[in-house]
């Protein structure tokens, strides 16, 4: 069994604390790694390092930190097909799937490589007479990120692209269930020019969060999970003086109206709901349909499409549209809400209980479930279930179904069906989450624009990727300077006004 590492000042370490994680092969479930967990001195190594590496990375001029993430783009395609099979093999979703994981990470590097532009301060000239004023964005220094199991390359990206190509060092402890690509990452990053020391991971559980959260030396804290930890690491993190973005679970409804082309919604559904095993924080978990007739005739569409749905191993290739979940617990916690969601009363139209797979007995399968008949008060419409599981709450007008998802605790993302522009406007505006589809089940947007959802779905005031990792990962300095002739003719004593 491999004993994993951390990566530190530009080298693998082993771990000293003697506490490690499992590494499970999800479809297997057999232990595969020990994920060492950081003790509080570990982490504090790694946190000096990075700050003693900072101040040069960030006198590198901003172009040619860029030149660094644009050859590191080159190293992820060179080795995404590997990339993709370590993120499958530890996570379980399927080979193309995983290749998209690190596809969409690969697509904020991306963005990154336009630093230069997004750096540029702001100047006036000629303020006063022989003032001119400017704002330079500097970097914060040392930054810090936490990241969850779903997206082990994406995250990760999203993350430390931005932060480093804005000069700062960043410090990851990602999820000790599926870390190996986050460690091939600083690998690729190191192996395309950037300087030991800038980009660290450090493995670990509640412990090294912990140590980051309570360390002086760390300016600003990033983190994606659950909403609980979210919660936690917020309230904790601004407590310490940093600045925080934390990015929790979801609840995310489609609306389907009469006028949807319903063949397209059913596809949609089946598509959001149920890839990666419904381990997608933008995974639909609750089709809308508004009027008896839609939602009839969207459960006769959906049924046959969901009990054709392949699940299996990732070695199966792409003649699987699901894997395993990501552990026994996580599968015996989706199997409870399922039975709850029976005994509070809803229908189960598509039993995937007891879904069992030659030869993976012990892995970590999930069959897919259709529920109709939910309704709000029940657990499995309140909380979020986290695997391959849709339900279908009928409204009886726009209004309940709008309004239905306006008052859900989440609000990550959302999306209506429809061949309205004057509804898909009218929920455009009203619904009060981050993310809208019109038409689109999974609106994840691209890496130009923000993501992040509102409600119990983001704690913090700027978004992942897009302008406001920018605004995240520098500090504005604002200078104003005087170059007049007769500077040493005495002080102004009264606060400088334009008159
Ligand atoms: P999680 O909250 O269990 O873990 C996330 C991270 O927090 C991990 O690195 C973990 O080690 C750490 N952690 C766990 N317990 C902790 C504790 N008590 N104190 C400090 N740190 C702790 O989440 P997960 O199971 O890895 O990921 C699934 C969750 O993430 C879902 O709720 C999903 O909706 C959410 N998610 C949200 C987004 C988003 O952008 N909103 C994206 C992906 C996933």
């Amino acid at each position: 069994m491999q004993e994993l590492t951390h990566y530190v000042n530009g080298v693998h370490i082993k771990g000293t604390s003697n506490r490690f994680g499992d590494v499970l092969n999800p479809a297997t479930g057999e232990v595969q790694g020990k994920c060492p967990l950081s003790t509080t001195a570990e982490v504090e190594t790694a946190i000096e390092i990075a700050a003693a590496a900072q101040p040069a990375w960030a006198s590198v001029n901003p172009q040619r930190r860029s030149r660094v993430m644009m050859k590191f783009v080159d190293l992820l395609n060179r080795d995404m097909q590997k990339l993709a099979e370590v993120l499958s093999r530890e996570h379980g979703k399927t080979l193309p799937d995983a290749a998209g994981d690190v596809q969409r990470g690969l697509e904020v590097v991306e963005f990154c490589m336009g630093a230069p532009h997004h750096l540029k301060g702001e100047f006036t000239d000629s303020a006063g007479p022989g003032i001119d004023m400017y704002s330079m964005k500097q970097p914060l220094g040392v930054c810090a990120g936490i990241t969850p199991f779903n997206f082990p390359a994406m995250i990760p990206m999203w993350m430390f692209a931005p932060a480093i190509v804005c000069g700062n060092a960043f410090i990851l402890k990602p999820s000790e269930r599926n870390p190996s690509v986050p460690l091939m990452l600083v690998e690729l990053l190191e192996e395309a020019g950037l300087p030991k020391g800038i980009l660290q991971v450090v493995n670990g559980d509640k412990e090294a969060v912990d140590a980051i959260l309570h360390n002086q030396t760390v300016q600003s804290v990033s983190f994606v999970g659950s909403t609980p930890i979210a919660e936690y690491i917020y309230a904790t993190g601004c407590a310490n003086g940093k600045r925080v973005q934390c990015f929790g679970g979801a609840k995310n409804h489609m609306i389907i109206m009469p006028d949807a082309d319903l063949d397209q919604a059913a596809d949609a559904l089946v598509g959001s709901g149920y890839g990666a095993a419904g381990e997608r924080c933008m995974a639909i978990s609750v089709a809308v349909p508004v009027g008896d007739e839609t939602a009839d005739k969207l459960i006769k569409k959906l049924i046959p499409r969901v009990e054709a749905l392949k699940i299996g191993p990732y070695t199966s290739g792409e003649d699987v549209d699901f894997g395993p979940v990501i552990t026994a617990a996580s599968k015996a916690n989706i199997e409870n809400l399922v039975q709850t969601g029976i005994d509070q009363g809803a229908s189960l139209v598509v039993d995937g209980r007891g879904f069992k797979l030659q030869g993976y007995e012990d892995g970590f399968f999930v069959g897919a479930h259709l529920f109709d008949n939910v309704t709000t008060d029940m657990d499995i419409y309140k909380k979020e279930i986290f695997g391959p599981v849709l339900s279908t709450v009928r409204a009886k007008t726009y209004e309940e179904a709008i309004q239905m998802a306006i008052d859900h605790e989440y609000g990550n993302g959302t999306s209506i069906f429809t061949r309205d522009g004057d509804t898909a406007r009218d929920f455009s505006n009203r619904i009060n989450i981050g993310m809208v589809g019109v038409n689109v089940p999974i609106p994840v947007p691209l890496a130009y624009h923000t993501f992040g959802g509102w409600k119990k779905s983001m704690f913090g005031d700027l978004n992942q990727h897009g302008p406001d990792a920018f605004k995240f990962f520098t500090r504005t300095k604002t200078i104003t300077s005087r170059w007049p002739s007769g500077i040493k003719e005495g002080g102004e004593f009264s606060i400088p006004v334009m008159e």
